[in-house]
């Protein structure tokens, strides 16, 4: 009944602050509730399906005019509350075309909803590919590279790959920002949090397609702790996988391959089994059922997870996880640490992990550990000025004291000097922590911010409570 009412009222607010555009009433939706992927919900006041960067300008004008946010989103892949919004929910789906691949440059200029699955596809069939990616290729680009989405590997995140930024500001305006037009600008424009406005299309720096041959092989932590930095600089790319439970790591090596990709059915057919959305739900439906998992049943796991060496093309083996169902329970933070406190901070986390598990409280998916190479390319970016190791803790939200855990996990990692968490997963991060890990570096993204921004249009309670 409640809902009703709400779904009436907004309706009518809608029709009487739109009735003069035209487009609002083919590109509004009646419906007033999202959620993302991991299931927060929120209520639009109105949720737009924009066609046209005229439509987008429209938005802007009437939310200037109607007092309203905008927030954009793409997948809702954000696990946190970065495209939650009680003004205009802005979906880009339609802004899915690649606009120019450009053969001589290496280049490609992509629309900012087009899925990163679809970009990978297109990108192979002119003989081009990304540097790197991460482990899923769902998000639609702007929204990964507005995160600072990273892969692993001797690389920057994707945001490191992009040429220019083509931006609607918070008064409509067009700009295409790039390196020649304003460095400064694309410096924040590279990772912004959706806060600087419409990003309509990026230009992002490929590279020839290639191969890659992926090998997988379990591995002790004293091993890997002694000999991390060969295995490091030895291979191209390079993540582990493990469990504060056990002694044992999964460690995933990809490198360059001249050769053509291994054609083997069995390889092929294991690979589809392990990866695949049914073998996924039912690991969650495990996890739900059996939450403690254990020492015996980790070590089972990764040595069935071992693989011999076989060849594929980067932007399938990099991005092994296909279609991951939606899992409303599932929470993951993960935090960027200077390479060089990587041991350490291992051991605290296993410390943390202990004593956590005499309450009842469990880490249910895999740790990750990958690895980014710095740059001074993204102001926001938590790799900024520093080679990190990115660790990623998963849980549940059924277990009550997640929130306490993450709380310790950040506060346990600021002991090294700028571990900065992921923007796109959960944290916890306030204005004081955030000057704190960016310094003058959210200084100047916030001086750009109120150039490009001047109405505070692109804002929320995350932005807010992070950014100022
Ligand atoms: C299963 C899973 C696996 C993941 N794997 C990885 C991984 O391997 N590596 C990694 O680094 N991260 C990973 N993530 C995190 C994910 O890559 C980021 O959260 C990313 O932002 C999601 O992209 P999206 O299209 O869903 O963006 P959304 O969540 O929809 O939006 C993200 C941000 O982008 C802004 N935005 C989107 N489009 C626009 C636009 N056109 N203009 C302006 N702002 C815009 C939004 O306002 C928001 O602030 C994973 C997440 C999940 C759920």
């Amino acid at each position: 009944m409640k809902k009703n009412i709400y779904k009436i009222l907004s309706f009518s607010i809608v029709t009487f602050s739109t009735n003069s555009f035209c487009t609002f009433e083919s590109i509004r939706s009646e419906s007033t509730e999202c959620h993302t992927w991991s299931g927060n919900t929120f209520k639009p006041a109105t949720i737009f399906y924009p066609n046209s960067i005229e439509d987008v300008q429209e938005i802007i004008r009437n939310a200037i005019k109607t007092d309203k946010k905008i927030r954009f989103f793409g997948s809702r892949h954000s696990l946190n509350d970065l495209i939650a919004t009680n003004g205009y929910a802005v979906n880009t789906d339609s802004f899915n075309k690649i606009l120019e691949i450009n053969q001589k440059m290496g280049t490609v200029r992509v629309e900012c909803g087009i899925k990163l699955k679809q970009l990978f596809k297109e990108l192979a069939k002119n003989n081009l590919a990304l540097l790197n990616q991460g482990f899923i290729k769902e998000q639609s680009i702007a929204g990964a590279l507005a995160t600072g989405t990273h892969g692993s590997g001797k690389t920057g995140t994707l945001s490191d790959f992009i040429v220019s930024v083509e931006l609607l500001d918070g008064l409509g305006k067009y700009h295409v920002i790039s390196a020649d037009s304003n460095p400064q600008w694309l410096q924040a424009a590279r990772l912004h949090l959706g806060t600087l406005g419409f990003v309509y299309a990026v230009t992002l720096q490929c590279v020839p397609l290639f191969v890659l041959s992926h090998a997988r092989k379990a591995h002790t932590w004293h091993d890997i702790f002694e000999n991390l930095e060969q295995y490091y600089l030895k291979n191209d790319y390079f993540m582990l996988m493990a469990h504060p439970i056990s002694d044992n790591v999964l460690a995933f090596t990809w490198n360059v391959s001249q050769e053509k990709p291994t054609n083997n059915f069995f390889i092929n057919l294991t690979q589809k089994l392990l990866m695949n959305e049914i073998t996924n739900y039912l690991g969650i439906k495990f996890i739900h059922w059996q939450p403690g998992l254990t020492n015996d049943f980790i070590d089972h796991f990764f040595k069935a997870m071992e693989q011999t060496e076989y060849r594929e093309y980067s932007y399938k083996t990099l991005s092994p996880i296909k279609d991951p169902l939606e899992e409303t329970d599932y929470i993951e933070e993960e935090i960027a640490i200077p390479m060089q406190y990587f041991r350490s901070a291992i051991e605290d986390i296993v410390a943390l992990y202990n004593k956590y598990k005499k309450h009842n409280f469990e880490l249910v998916g895999f740790m990750t550990c990958r690895f980014v190479k710095g740059s001074r390319k993204a102001l926001l970016s938590p790799a900024y000025d520093q080679d990190s190791v990115y660790i990623s803790l998963v849980t549940l939200s059924i277990f009550d004291q997640y929130q306490q855990f993450y709380a310790e996990f950040e506060k346990l990692m600021s002991k090294y000097q700028h571990a900065r968490p992921h923007w796109g997963k959960f944290n916890q991060l306030t204005q004081t922590t955030v000057a704190a890990l960016y310094q003058n570096n959210l200084t100047q993204f916030n001086a750009i911010r109120a150039i490009l921004d001047p109405y505070k249009l692109f804002t929320n309670n995350y932005v807010e409570q992070r950014l100022g």
